[in-house]
């Protein structure tokens, strides 16, 4: 497939960018990629597994030049970066972001986008609980989703370039706005975090219980529940802090029907507990 992009700069090396890397390259989708870094360790790496094109501990050189730039480190840093970057975006170039939160992200780098710059915030559902620059693979996206959530007034031109990138890396596109994405995420991603964390938080403080314990005999349950809690630690706590409102308001309502599942338990009121798995199970079972 011909280029989408001529020179593409991925602004951290992550699970997300290496990824990214690995797909374009694997479809022939850009002319050149480069790699900024800001660790020593992570440009070795990159360096020594040929991650990019070109690895650069100099975000202006990584972005000079390129007609796309994508934001692949966490959320909280998202306004920062976008401000060293500014100064340095070619006029008509693209600016993406990958991260999990949206109104969060726009609101810390809209102020920074030059005018002619297209910022086209975005964020693939797609990942896995492993991170750093040995973890990206060239399948992530393949059949998962890519949220875009363009601010009112974006050029449509680049919207559909940028979309037709993401397609060629295997994913579907559909748009949404902000605050919507946040909330839908905090259902289905975030909150779920949130609470695998806890349930192991919960198992490393039960005294009549070892921690070695609780590795040996982890059932399916604790196993397959709390995999998401092997995630990275700086991510999340941005993610949590990023999109507070939307997190909160889920939160609240799980702990709603968690105390009225603990009250059915306690009143041994099984035609309750029954009706609410047989409910909540046709649901699950409608996610492949
Ligand atoms: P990662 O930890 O694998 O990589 C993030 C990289 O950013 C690291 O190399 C880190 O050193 C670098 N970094 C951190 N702060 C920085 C700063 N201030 N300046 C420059 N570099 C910095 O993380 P990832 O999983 O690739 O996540 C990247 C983004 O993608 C996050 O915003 C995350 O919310 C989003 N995302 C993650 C997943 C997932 O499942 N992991 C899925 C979708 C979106």
């Amino acid at each position: 497939m011909a280029a989408v992009y001529d020179r593409v700069a991925l602004i951290g090396l992550g699970l997300i960018a290496g990824s990214m890397s690995l797909a374009m390259r694997e479809a022939g989708l850009a002319g050149e990629i480069v790699g900024y870094a800001r660790s020593p360790e992570t440009r070795d790496t990159a360096r020594e597994i040929g991650l990019v094109d070109h690895v650069t501990d100099s975000i202006a050189e990584a972005v000079s030049g390129a007609d796309l730039v994508v934001l692949a480190v966490p959320v909280g840093a998202m306004g920062v970066v976008a401000e060293q970057i500014a100064p340095h975006l070619m006029p008509g170039a693209t600016l993406t972001d990958v991260g999990s939160v949206k109104q969060a992200v726009i609101e810390a780098v809209l102020p920074h986008v030059p005018q002619d710059v297209h910022f086209i915030p975005g964020h693939p559902l797609a990942g896995t609980e492993h991170s750093g620059p040995r973890s990206g693979f060239a399948g992530l996206f393949r059949q998962r989703w890519w949220l875009l959530t363009p601010p009112e007034g974006t050029d449509p031109g680049a919207v559909e370039r940028l979309a037709g990138l993401i397609r060629a890396m295997g994913a579907n596109v559909e748009q949404m706005d902000a605050p919507h994405h946040d909330l839908v995420l905090a259902v289905t991603s975030h909150t779920p975090h949130l609470i695998a964390y806890t349930m192991v938080g919960v198992a490393d403080h039960i005294k009549r219980i070892t921690e070695s314990e609780v590795v040996k005999y982890s059932a399916a349950g604790f196993r397959d529940f709390t995999r998401i809690a092997a995630s990275d630690p700086t991510m999340w706590r941005d993610v949590f802090l990023q999109n507070k409102e939307a997190v909160l308001d889920i939160l609240g309502r799980f702990t709603e029907e968690l105390f009225v599942l603990q009250r059915a338990i306690r009143m041994g009121d099984g035609a309750h507990l029954h009706e609410y798995f047989t409910r909540t199970r046709a649901i699950r079972r409608g996610i492949i």
